[in-house]
């Protein structure tokens, strides 16, 4: 795609909700039981309409935080996503998966309301103990169901020293992104890199992004904690249709050099040492937040 075509966006994640039933250290939204910040079903509906006026949107994923905390607002989500013709997933850590008969009751009503499929968090953050089983009774009743199931596992950081790198080397497996809570909880005792390698984000399109994440505050993330512009105060589709990284003050630095060239247009200098390029580019956009804030937000997904 060309750099100056326009972003033919393909997905919107709701962040139903930034409350959750867990505090995982390697949640990139802060997220927690004292967080705040859930859609009203009247948002939830404004925001379907304008993706289907953007025209390009197939898929809606509801996620947050923990969607099922909000289960009757999820319920309705849903159906009237499918109802707009979208295809819908859900994102959940499975708290309400007490027995595989008990998670039937749960996910029942959203099948026959048209969920499409879900994805189920299966590690050893979520519940902070080997014997949780709700993802295995999720996953069984989905199963039983014939409802597509996904499993997401992200595994502590871990130090590898036998595949990737230099000889030697050592390299943190897992499949941890340092952003969020992960870059405050889980970084200690890591092998850093230089600074200087952080050039790139090889994770985002800034031009052609093909998802946002949307939260009830209106903020249009294109990263955790990195938003577009407020879909409150302008709609998300002429949001989008305005987009480009270049004129923005933060996307336009990270597609152009990276989190480096973040720190130096604004002259940020920080102390520490740096696991990836995540870590780096969390910790470059919060030392800026005060000066960004409408694109620097919401605050406490950087644990202000
Ligand atoms: S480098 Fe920055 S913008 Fe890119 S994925 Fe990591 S935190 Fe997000």
């Amino acid at each position: 795609m060309e750099q100056n075509d326009k972003p033919r966006l393909t997905g919107v994640h709701f962040l139903l909700t930034y409350t959750c039933s867990y505090e995982c250290d390697h949640c990139f939204l802060y997220c927690s039981p004292q967080s705040v910040g859930t859609f009203t079903f009247n948002q939830v509906k404004d925001v379907l309409k304008e993706c289907g006026e953007i025209g390009t949107i197939t898929r809606i994923y509801f996620e947050g935080g923990e969607p099922f905390l909000f289960y009757p607002l999820l319920l309705k989500g849903v159906r009237t996503a499918v109802e707009a013709g979208f295809k819908v997933g859900i994102v959940t850590n499975c708290y309400w998966a007490t027995s595989p008969p008990d998670a039937e009751i749960w996910l029942k009503p959203l099948i026959d309301a048209g969920l499409t499929d879900i994805s189920l968090s299966d590690d050893s953050f979520h519940a902070g103990s080997e014997e949780n089983l709700s993802p295995k009774y999720a996953a069984e009743a989905a199963e039983t169901l014939e409802l597509d199931a996904g499993i997401i596992c992200i595994n502590p950081p871990e130090l590898n020293n036998d595949r990737g790198g230099n000889r030697g080397e050592p390299i943190v497996g897992g499949g941890t992104r340092f952003k969020g809570r992960a870059a405050d909880k889980l970084t200690d005792g890591l092998p850093v890199k230089p600074t200087g390698t952080f050039n790139s984000c090889d994770e985002e399109d800034f031009h052609n992004p093909g998802r946002v994440h949307v939260d009830a505050f209106g903020n249009v993330q294109i990263c955790q904690g990195l938003s577009i512009g407020n879909m409150w105060e302008t709609p998300l589709s002429q949001l989008m249709s305005r987009y480009e990284p270049q004129s923005h003050p933060i996307c336009g630095c990270l597609s152009r050099g990276g989190p480096v060239l973040l720190a130096k247009e604004y002259n940020v200098n920080l102390d520490g040492e740096f696991v990836d390029v995540c870590h780096y580019c969390f910790n470059v956009r919060r030392a800026l937040i005060d000066r960004f804030p409408e694109y620097l937000t919401p605050r406490p997904v950087y644990g202000l």
